[in-house]
């Protein structure tokens, strides 16, 4: 997720002018000549400021033209349950307000992202809205316009692009990347989970964070948990945060009572994110899960150090040249499976993604028996630190079965 999560988001904003910026331009151009590639293009825009949802089709649409963003398709359904929530929200303005100077384009967008998160009924979302048009100068919004076409442009829809946009511009996706590459986050220093606050407002404020340190008195689970992993190619990445393995969809899956989950993908953390009585393993594999709502689960397996284990021996052979690509392996298949211990005993609680932005609404399901890991496979992890801090527990239990 993280950085690209961050790059949908962006991308997203950007395409959200397009309903802010109409509504801007029209109010201004009704008091002058309304232009022939105006009236085409808001036609155009007509379709997609109604709704969220549409809107949120067209960045689909976007993103499947960029492979740089086809990874943030998987996860947009984060995006979609944040945007539901009002937790984007809250890390959007958290974002905007660390930086000094917010441009009147942002402001714009910012506006846009509250009247569609909060909804058109409220009056007080609808009167912020209306300041930011009012604070963003005319320039900015002819910039936002532009911004929006070109958006549209970028998302295969055929719209003209107003001649006094030409060359004023940078392109839309290049101007999500370049914002997106500017929220930078680590394990460490500046960027540290202590500083994760600063720019994604849940990761400080949020009740329900995770990891957890795991320790009684736990309540009775009653949840009936059952993984069905099957064999199937591996595609690896190092994406900057930690070595991540994607799943070919329908190989995978998470039955919690009756609810499925399909598993995404499963990745490591050094060491381990849980604690157990307040002690850190070697290192946590996470498999992470989405229903069909988007509702996500992670099943964690704590990995001990002791034997050597053949599949992250596997894993660790194919680890990526580079940060950022997803590398596939020729001929390499495994089985996730291989990763779980026979006896699924597990400990469960309601947490959050544990990387920026933290959004909340996980479920946690963190094995009891450990699997063990060598020495020499942990240390040949290309991450030394990447654990986020045990989390306050607050409201929550912690269930056992
Ligand atoms: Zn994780």
């Amino acid at each position: 997720m993280k950085k690209y999560l961050r790059i949908a988001l962006e991308v997203l904003l950007v395409i959200l002018l397009v309903a802010s910026s109409t509504f801007a331009y029209m109010n201004f151009s009704g008091k002058k000549h309304l232009s022939q590639d105006m009236e085409e293009v808001s036609a155009e825009l007509d379709e997609t400021k109604d709704t969220l949802d549409k809107t949120k089709e067209q960045l689909e649409e976007a993103q499947k033209k960029s492979e740089e963003l086809e990874e943030t398709a998987k996860q947009f359904d984060v995006v979609k349950q944040a945007f539901a929530n009002g937790v984007l929200l809250q890390d959007v303005e958290a974002l905007y307000k660390a930086q000094k100077v917010l441009s009147a384009e942002r402001l714009v967008g910012l506006g846009t992202v509250r009247q569609l998160s909060k909804g058109f009924e409220d009056p007080s979302a609808v009167e912020a809205f209306q300041k930011s048009l009012d604070i963003a100068e005319l320039g900015a919004r002819m910039q936002a316009v532009c911004a929006a076409q070109s958006a549209l442009v970028s998302a295969g829809k055929k719209v003209k692009v107003l001649a006094e946009c030409s060359g004023k511009l940078e392109k839309p996706d290049e101007h999500a990347k370049t914002a997106a590459h500017n929220v930078h986050w680590g394990y460490e220093g500046d960027n540290g989970p202590e500083h994760w606050g600063e720019n994604f407002a849940t990761c400080a404020a949020g009740k329900k964070q995770s990891p957890l340190n795991i320790v009684g008195p736990f309540e009775k689970s009653k949840e009936v948990v059952k993984a069905d992993y099957k064999e199937g190619p591996m595609k690896i990445i190092n994406n900057g945060h930690t070595i991540q393995v994607n799943i070919e969809p329908g190989t995978g899956s998470l039955t919690v009572n009756k609810e499925q989950y399909e598993l995404l993908q499963f990745h490591f953390h050094r060491p381990s994110e849980e604690q157990i009585d307040g002690k850190n393993l070697a290192m946590t594999v996470h498999f992470v899960h989405k229903s069909k709502e988007g509702k996500l689960a992670v099943l964690g397996v704590l990995l001990n150090e002791g034997k050597e284990n053949a599949t992250i021996k596997s894993l660790w052979a194919n680890l990526p040249p580079k940060e950022g690509e997803e590398y596939v392996p020729a001929k390499m298949i495994i089985n996730p499976a291989s990763l779980l211990p026979s006896d699924m005993s597990f400990f469960s609680y309601e947490g959050s993604l544990t990387t920026p932005p933290c959004t909340e609404g996980v479920s946690f399901f963190i094995l009891k028996n450990n699997v063990d890991i060598s020495k020499a496979q942990v240390a040949k992890f290309p991450f030394k630190l990447n654990a986020r801090p045990v989390q306050a527990l607050n409201e929550r239990k912690i269930y056992a079965n």
